[in-house]
């Protein structure tokens, strides 16, 4: 088939999914989006460029990945449901730069998979994995240059909250540790095939080029922004004595240390002080 003939993306993913009987599984988060004009929209404002080596958390249908194919260099798309491989065979027929590996992206090794060098992400993600998915990426040794996500609206929110305002939780910490968040574009729920029943935006975060603070110990600093919010009614002493295995005045002291108010609820903390008082530990742990 020559090039000009060769059918859209889109219309490639339409017909194989109706040929196949696919049905989308409501566990799975299959809400596809299957409009180009969106996608290559969406595309436009994550710049994915020509150099770009790409990894794909649930490729769906495929159209995603094959608009993917068409700016990046090279796309690796992980997809959890075999059911979709005759899918997505058929919709990535020809497309030399893309590859499908069928496993669970939670327990894939992504930097295995992706080899040596920088990476970006894309992802349209079931919005029941999110928070992990982006802890992950966010905490991976070398992990990537930056992720653009579709989210459900709230977790957008959570992901954007500042420092001891009600959304503000570990895994905003956690991102926030990483690199810089911005809304790209609020997506409606008419734009998924089958619409969920929430407002979506699609977020692009940049790992930072200085990291905004700099822990003594990065695992334990990680450590203690899940302790910090383990628990959000007890103070972050008791949060410390809990996850750490360690007293009543070890946890003051190292409070005290970090000069933070021994009385503070974890979630009142920025990145700042969240690493003063990881500091601390380190010091006080050896
Ligand atoms: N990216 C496609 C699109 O935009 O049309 C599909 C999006 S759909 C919201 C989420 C996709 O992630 C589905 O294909 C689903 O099977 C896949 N998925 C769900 N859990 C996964 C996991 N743990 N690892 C990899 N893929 C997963």
């Amino acid at each position: 088939m020559s090039y000009y003939n060769r059918p859209s993306a889109e219309l490639r993913a339409r017909v194989a999914l109706e040929k196949h009987g696919f049905h989308t599984t409501h566990s799975l988060g299959q809400n596809f989006l299957l409009s180009e004009f969106l996608l290559g929209h969406l595309l436009d404002a994550a710049e994915i460029a020509p150099g770009d080596r790409v990894l794909e958390i649930g490729p769906g249908a495929g159209v995603m990945t094959s608009l993917l194919a068409e700016r990046a260099e090279r796309v690796l798309a992980v997809e959890l449901d075999r059911g979709l491989e005759p899918v997505l065979s058929e919709v990535l027929e020809g497309v030399p730069n893309a590859e499908v590996v069928y496993q669970d992206a939670m327990k894939a090794d992504l930097r295995a998979l992706m080899g040596e060098g920088p990476y970006r992400v894309v992802a349209n993600l079931p919005y029941y994995i999110t928070s992990d998915v982006l802890v992950k990426l966010a905490t991976a040794e070398r992990g990537p240059e930056s992720i653009c996500i579709m989210v459900q609206k709230e977790a957008a929110e959570r992901v954007m909250s500042a420092p001891g305002s009600k959304s503000w939780c570990a895994m905003a910490a956690t991102v926030r540790f990483y690199g810089e968040s911005q809304v790209l574009e609020e997506v409606p729920p008419e734009a998924f095939n089958p619409p969920p029943h929430v407002m979506s935006c699609f977020m692009r975060i940049d790992r930072h080029d200085q990291p905004p603070v700099v822990p003594k110990d990065r695992g334990l600093f990680l450590r203690l922004i899940n302790a910090a919010f383990a628990m959000r009614r007890k103070t972050l002493a008791n949060n410390l004595k809990a996850s750490f295995g360690i007293g009543q005045e070890a946890a003051r002291e190292v409070l005290l240390a970090a000069g933070v108010d021994e009385r503070v609820r974890g979630e009142a903390l920025d990145l700042e002080a969240l690493c003063r008082v990881a500091d601390a530990l380190a010091e006080r742990m050896g």
